[in-house]
């Protein structure tokens, strides 16, 4: 079962909440927006998003605007961005400034969220950007360790396992994201399958094969009724977490 992308309502800097386009997220990601927006609630500051999920067309369209200078914010081509998988947000800074970055990190860290920068210096491009990873850390650590070569970067497969996983297509895995989702799955199972490159090769089908017990328990792609069972595989997806509470507070007033 892919990820799904939830709607979510939460306050932008585009006068009133999010415009629904970008105010996408998964279920893991939704949860941490909800509980750091309840933790700000009788603070100074508050959660307040210039943006979030980014099609594929409007990840493209904000490349193009790098590349031509319109915008000087880095932003990668389709494929590269964790906002295409409705993992990140960018936060209006100002809003935050009682407590100040350096405080908000650890806030962030608590609820499963990662800055792309490496010091809380809010003069730093991107220092406005969070990522929610979920299990797909481990994909960024498969390629840390070398376990696979054919991205720039351990982020960029991270990006990858992270968008596919919500059946949208990334140009580098093929037109049809199911293969490349079932490779991430694997990955994330712990299995070494060399690329995650969307091909379904001798080194995916002897992993698939490997994990033939563990398919009968869970077999992929998930049934949403496996999702309980399969939860002692991502020990660092906090999805079950985030469903639990996607259908009451989908609408709420945050
Ligand atoms: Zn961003």
């Amino acid at each position: 079962m892919f990820s799904p992308l939830l709607p979510v309502k939460i306050a932008s800097i585009y006068h009133g909440d999010l415009p629904n386009r970008m105010a996408k997220c998964t279920p893991d990601m939704f949860a941490a927006l909800r509980d750091i927006t309840t933790e700000l609630a009788n603070t100074q500051d508050s959660l307040v998003l210039s943006d979030m999920y980014r099609s594929y067309e409007m990840q493209l369209q904000s490349h193009l605007d790098f590349v031509t200078g319109k915008k000087s914010a880095f932003s990668p081509p389709p494929g590269g961005s964790m906002h295409e998988a409705g993992r990140a947000f960018d936060l209006d800074l100002d809003r935050i400034k009682h407590m100040g970055l350096a405080a908000f990190w650890p806030l962030a860290q608590r609820h499963g969220l990662r800055p792309i920068i490496d010091s809380p210096d809010s003069r730093k491009s991107e220092a406005w950007h969070f990522d929610c990873r979920g299990s797909h850390d481990l994909v960024y650590q498969y390629y840390q360790h070398g376990k696979g070569d054919n991205f720039e970067r351990p982020y960029t497969a991270l990006a990858a396992s992270a968008i596919v996983s919500t059946g949208q297509k990334v140009d580098k895995l093929g037109n049809d994201p199911r293969t490349g989702y079932v490779q991430s799955g694997l990955i994330r199972l712990g299995r070494v399958i060399g690329d995650l490159d969307g091909k379904i090769g001798p080194k995916t089908n002897a992993a698939l094969s490997a994990s033939g017990s563990i398919r009968r328990k869970v077999s992929l792609p998930l049934p949403i009724k496996s999702i309980a069972s399969s939860r002692q595989y991502f020990p660092t997806n906090t999805l079950f977490r985030g469903l639990s509470h996607m259908t009451s507070t989908a609408t709420g007033s945050w």
